[in-house]
């Protein structure tokens, strides 16, 4: 029986959630520990579990046939294989958000990339950070560095660091301040972009659907609410990203019905209110957990 390979960050900031999309989409692992490999028990996929800067080229090498990883990540290899061949983004995810940003110490006159040229610029993104600048025109030195970046500026080593941030704590404790961002990144699934063997294609497919159901399920929201017949045009206004809300008489009271709808788009307590100011009642809003279009 033909399986599939799917390669997760083993640990870090991207291990749960990845683990945890796979496990929404209903697949069990015979886990083993300290092991790189992972049976599917009930599903035939496998996962391996790495570091993540391993997973574009294991995918590209044919290791596996996906694999999840930071945008920023599949970036860097993609322009550094020039031309980024072999591998493709499948499904763009909704954890592992950060941002590739210039920064330099506060005491710099810098004020953003059009102060660069000709400057050093410490990154362990030495390709897309190559690739953004010059997108802008601007040729920096780039200092391919291993880690630490944030120390550079005050060892002398590099004018002006291009790093990973999502809070900018690091950077407040490195007098370092943030002064443009280069690229806006998220965790996504990643394939080779070509077809499958006939034999894997298939279960492919059936993947991506299930990871498109949970993705979908994650921003729906079931709302049941008694309303007016008179204000159903209204109501159905109100609800978010609602298609066809389902109708349900409600006994001994004609003028009122019961209103069921998927809404695919967030649910907040402006919707709640304005719904009950045009005369629904008894609102529930309920999360969906599965989704099968
Ligand atoms: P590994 O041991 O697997 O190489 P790592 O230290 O390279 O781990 P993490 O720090 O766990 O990796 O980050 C993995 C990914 O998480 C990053 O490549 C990025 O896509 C994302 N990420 C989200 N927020 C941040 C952040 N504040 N700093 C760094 N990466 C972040
Ligand atoms: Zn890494």
């Amino acid at each position: 029986m033909s399986r599939l390979r799917v390669a997760i960050q083993k640990s870090g900031r991207l291990s749960e959630k990845s683990l945890a999309l796979l496990q929404s989409c209903g697949l069990r692992f015979a886990r083993s520990k300290d092991k790189l490999f992972w049976y599917g028990k009930d599903f035939p996929v496998d996962l391996l579990l790495v570091r993540d800067d391993d997973i574009p080229r294991m995918i590209m090498g044919g290791v596996c046939e996906l694999g999840i990883v930071g945008e920023n990540v599949a970036n860097e290899v993609m322009l550094d294989r020039n031309g980024g061949t072999g591998l493709s983004s499948l499904r763009k995810l909704d954890f592992g958000h950060c941002r590739l940003s210039l920064a330099v110490p506060e005491s710099s006159g810098i004020s953003g990339a059009d102060g660069l040229d000709g400057k050093r610029v410490a990154t362990t993104y030495p390709a897309l950070t190559r690739e953004l600048l010059s997108r802008q025109g601007i040729e920096a030195r780039i200092v391919e560095l291993a880690g630490s970046v944030e120390i550079a500026p005050g060892l002398g080593t590099a004018d002006a660091i291009a790093d990973l941030v999502s809070t900018g704590t690091t950077l407040r404790a490195n007098h370092l301040k943030e002064v443009e961002v280069l690229f806006e990144s998220t965790a996504a699934l990643y394939g080779t972009g070509q077809a499958l063997p006939e034999d894997k294609q298939p279960l492919l497919d059936r993947l991506l659907a299930r990871i498109d159901g949970v993705l979908q399920a994650q921003e729906s929201k079931y709302v049941m609410l008694h309303a007016p017949r008179a204000a159903l045009e209204r109501i159905a206004e109100i609800l978010p990203g609602a298609e066809h809300p389902t109708l349900m008489e409600l006994e001994g009271t004609p003028d009122r019905v019961a209103v069921h709808a998927v809404c695919r788009e967030g649910v907040f307590w402006e919707h709640l209110e304005a719904l009950k100011g045009a005369g629904a009642s008894a609102i529930l809003v309920l999360p969906v957990e599965k989704m099968l279009a």
